[in-house]
């Protein structure tokens, strides 16, 4: 038995702290694959502090070069919403976001940890929370495109807080709730595994095996089609498209999982080919508003009606931020028997809601999902059918009653998913 398996065998008997340094080193050397020598920025809510801490430790142990930490506290965003001015709506701090994407452009690594309350705006004006929305998607895109582009070696991990724990276990006690919600995410990332730096590797291999038959197959379009009828959408991908998942070379050369979890393999749809009707499967969390029951129609890839039975207000004006929010970025297949679906746990987050089912993205496309897309300029990319736009938003569409097919050049139809699972 190897060191690493007899630690594996008492994975719960590990205190929080070291289940915490687990998560951390797989968000060190699997996420993120920092190099020695290299930079490291990172965003984290207040209450993930020890989660950070342990990163941060992991990061000079790796050999970082200076790890930076933005906190982001949930009752001071509140307090801008209740007190400040009017103009502030408007304004984000383009100083900052342009200092980090100089960080990026010298070599900085980016990690952000997820776990701020998922309804922390859910009652405040809805006009407010878009403007500042808007403002801050503005000021950072320099820093996103980086991002985007993939020129960075990047990734997202998720800490248990207390409001957000409390939504997804509702009922239970504030500790219960976030003890809960943390073995959901030691078990969702897989370092409840014997050598989670070895699982990783494997079960990226396993998603890079999916991705190259995708890729083989060069479809033309995807037909998703629900068993009740509400979603009957055609979704052409993009001329040139590459499917990914299960990892991603960045352009500074060094190759990370931008997702922990992550079970997705996903393309470039063409922002122009997206027809028919989709009804979400899962709540969408957006930047502390909750927009539930989505369903859209698509048109000649514009969306012509937007409805949800909470949050209507907060989803038509995510889609009017600029023409390409209308218009598909991204399109993934998740099996609905993927551990986090199976898991049957509604996280309200959508780095794990989105790997627990199908689902598509609004807004910005990633061009490392087109042949030779990095290389590319934003008029080159467009003419490909990448779409552009200052958000980029996924939402859930798979379930165990939906069936994708893949349509050929030629109009063939092949199943790939039945029932949600592969075929
Ligand atoms: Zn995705
Ligand atoms: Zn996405």
């Amino acid at each position: 038995m190897s060191a690493a398996a007899e630690v594996a065998t008492k994975f719960e008997e590990l205190t929080l702290d070291e289940k915490l340094d687990r998560l951390a080193e797989v968000a060190v050397k699997v996420g993120l694959n920092l190099k020695a020598g290299q930079e490291l920025i990172m965003s984290a809510p207040m209450e993930a502090l020890p989660l950070a801490r342990k990163i941060t430790e992991q990061a000079y142990k790796a050999g970082a070069l200076l790890v930076t930490t933005l906190y982001g506290d949930d009752p001071s965003v509140l307090a801008r919403f209740q007190y400040a001015q009017d103009a502030s709506f408007d304004y984000a701090p383009a100083w900052l976001q342009d200092g980090i994407a100089n960080g990026f452009r010298s070599g900085a690594a980016r990690l952000a940890i997820a776990g701020a309350n998922p309804a922390l705006l859910a009652k405040q004006d809805p006009a407010k929370v878009a403007r500042a929305n808007v403002a801050a998607s503005k000021a950072g895109k320099p820093a996103m495109e980086l991002i985007t582009r993939h020129e960075i070696n990047w990734t997202i991990v998720a800490a248990s807080t207390p409001e957000w724990a409390k939504l997804v276990f509702p009922g239970e006690a504030e500790d219960v709730a976030v003890a809960k919600l943390w073995e959901a995410i030691f078990a969702a990332s897989r370092v409840n595994a014997a050598d989670p730096v070895a699982e990783w590797r494997e079960h990226g291999e396993r998603l890079k095996k999916r991705v190259d038959l995708l890729n083989a197959r060069r479809f033309s379009a995807l037909h998703f089609k629900s068993a009740d009828g509400t979603t009957d959408l055609k979704v052409g991908l993009a001329d040139d498209h590459l499917w990914a998942g299960g990892g991603t070379p960045a352009g500074n050369g060094v190759y990370c999982q931008p997702n922990i979890p992550t079970e997705e393999c996903f393309t470039t749809p063409h922002k122009d080919r997206v027809d028919g009707v989709v009804r979400a499967s899962k709540p969408l969390s957006h930047q502390g508003t909750l927009i539930e029951n989505i369903a859209v129609r698509f048109e000649a890839g514009r969306i012509v009606k937007a409805t949800a039975t909470a949050g209507e207000d907060v989803l038509n004006r995510l889609i009017s931020t600029d023409d390409g929010a209308r218009r598909l970025g991204e399109v993934a297949l998740v099996p609905h028997n993927s551990p986090i679906a199976q898991s049957g746990i509604l996280f309200w987050n959508t780095l794990f809601d989105e790997n627990a089912a199908s689902h598509i993205a609004l807004g910005q496309a990633y061009s490392t999902c087109l042949i030779g897309g990095e290389k590319m300029d934003n008029a080159e990319l467009a003419k490909r059918g990448a779409n552009e736009s200052l958000i980029h938003v996924d939402w859930m569409i798979g379930s165990a009653k939906m069936d994708v097919d893949g349509i050929a050049a030629d109009s063939t139809a092949e199943p790939l998913m039945r029932k949600g699972a592969w075929v």
